[in-house]
């Protein structure tokens, strides 16, 4: 239902929870924040309102300079903290109890229409699914596909994907990276900070009212590489197998 990513270099973790909070008049059945935080991925996730998100986010510590944040308006698996966005992979050898945290996290709006036939591929690659969500399978999948290069994989996964997306997603081992990508489903990008260092992704300028009004509307078939004090698109035409770089002045 709801996007925001961020990668600056103070927390921003406030950013996130207040571009929630601006996304709440569409409605939502759960939300929940991910971070970098120490070299391993964190989360909150809540079945309650923002402001209960964003108190469980204070109390739990957690604050980073990168991160994403989602409000769930479930299609595939019910309402429940388990199936709040953000996921994270559980590759080969992660357990049910979600011991190991993975090394992506990732949120998506939309609906993945192949999600079915991609989950019975990854689990006989052993990755584990602890959520009834089309979603998680993205998460699976760009780990899967992942070699070194957070852009690439999200590429990649892009030309196994039916359906209808707008994602953010970040590595745990890229501390300074958030990547998105959109097809069939709203995303943006928004500039701003202290000497525009700072990068944000939103499902609807809305969520980005109170950081920056300086906005990069993306396009069906745009990935976009997001790190402090600059960024990168790319684009698929429909069919197509390539990206193409997208010069800035296209993209107003
Ligand atoms: N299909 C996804 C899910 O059910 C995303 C729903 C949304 O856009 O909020 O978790």
């Amino acid at each position: 239902c709801g996007i925001v990513g961020a990668v600056g270099a103070r927390n921003i973790v406030p950013v996130l929870v207040e571009g929630l909070k601006r996304l709440e008049y569409r409605g939502y059945d759960s939300c929940g924040v991910a971070v970098l935080q120490d070299g391993a991925l964190r989360r909150s996730r809540s079945t309650e309102r923002v402001a209960e998100l964003a108190a469980q986010t204070r109390d739990e510590g957690i604050d980073s300079p990168l991160g994403i944040a989602h409000t769930r308006w479930a299609t595939h698996g019910a309402p429940a903290v388990h199936n709040a966005h953000p996921h994270f992979s559980h590759g080969p050898g992660a357990d049910a109890a979600d011991t190991k945290p993975g090394r992506v996290a990732l949120v998506h709006n939309g609906i993945i229409e192949n999600h079915e036939a991609l989950r019975a591929e990854l689990q006989a690659r052993g990755y584990v699914f602890l959520s009834q969500t089309d979603t998680e399978v993205i998460a699976h999948l760009v780990d899967h596909l992942y070699d070194g290069d957070l852009f690439a994989a999200v590429k990649a996964a892009t030309l196994r994907l039916t359906g209808a997306y707008a994602i953010a997603v970040f590595h745990r081992d890229e501390p300074q990276r958030v990547v998105g990508a959109r097809q069939g489903s709203p995303l943006i990008m928004g500039v701003g900070g202290a000497d525009d260092t700072e990068r944000f992704l939103a499902s609807d300028a809305m969520a980005l009212a109170g950081v920056t009004d300086q906005i990069v509307y993306l396009e069906e078939g745009d990935v976009v590489d997001l790190q402090p004090g600059r960024h990168w698109i790319e684009h698929r035409a429909p069919g197509s197998a390539e990206h193409q770089r997208v010069d800035a002045a296209e993209r107003p």
